[in-house]
């Protein structure tokens, strides 16, 4: 029939084609990473939203390799700051990208505003290229509030400042597992996981 259970996750990063790969297991595939096509080369991402971020890096793995691929895209967004730092998260305080930098730019312009004005989220888009170029989106997100100081040493990104108040604690100071559990990425990849069943198990040509 010519089915081929593969799927190219669009990432270089070890740390979250892991993740991709554990939460993939239960569909039994093959999954490979842009690591196994080296040619591809980093996919710029110059999209204005999360969505748009993580179709163009899957659209251009599904068209480049020809199987099944998985892209997501994901960020901070800080309702006072008009929804920065946004899909530029990453690289909040320029170039290169860094973490303590990035948080050291939010604590600065959050600087003395209340906590009713501290209101943010995590999102996160997975996006899927299947089959005849069909495209699938999967979407999560988690509100908090961003400290004042950072707390936890857990995680990475903007963890130690995001304060969930359901749980009393940064993402941060949370085990991996209840973060995933709540998380803007645990939530799109529970959605991802139910589409990918689709696709490879009851949608199979
Ligand atoms: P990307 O999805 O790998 O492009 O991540 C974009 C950026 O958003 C990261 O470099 C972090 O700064 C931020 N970010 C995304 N998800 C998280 C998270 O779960 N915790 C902390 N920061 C995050």
């Amino acid at each position: 029939m010519g089915f081929c259970k593969k799927l190219i996750v669009a990432t270089t990063n070890s740390g979250k084609l892991r993740e991709f790969i554990q939460l993939l297991e239960p569909l039994n595939i093959e999954v490979l990473s842009l690591k196994d096509f080296p040619e591809i080369g980093e996919i710029e991402e110059t999209g204005a939203t999360f969505i748009d971020n993580a179709l163009l890096k899957a659209r251009a793995v599904a068209r480049i390799t020809g199987y099944i691929s998985l892209a997501d895209d994901s960020g901070l967004e800080v309702d006072y700051l008009g929804g920065l730092p946004g899909v530029n998260s990453a690289r909040f305080a320029g170039e290169p990208k860094d973490d303590s930098r990035n948080n050291l730019k939010l604590l600065s312009l959050m600087k003395g505003i209340p906590p009713i004005k501290r209101i943010g989220r995590f999102k996160c888009a997975i996006a899927i290229v299947g089959f005849d170029q069909t495209e699938y989106i999967a979407q999560g997100s988690c509100e908090g509030f961003i400290l004042d100081e950072k707390r936890g040493d857990k995680g990475f990104g903007y963890d130690p400042l995001f304060y969930v108040p359901e749980y009393k604690k940064t993402f941060a100071e949370l085990d991996m597992e209840t973060k995933n559990k709540i998380s803007h990425r645990g939530i799109a990849a529970e959605k991802a996981l139910d589409i990918l069943k689709r696709i490879f198990i009851d949608d199979r040509p």
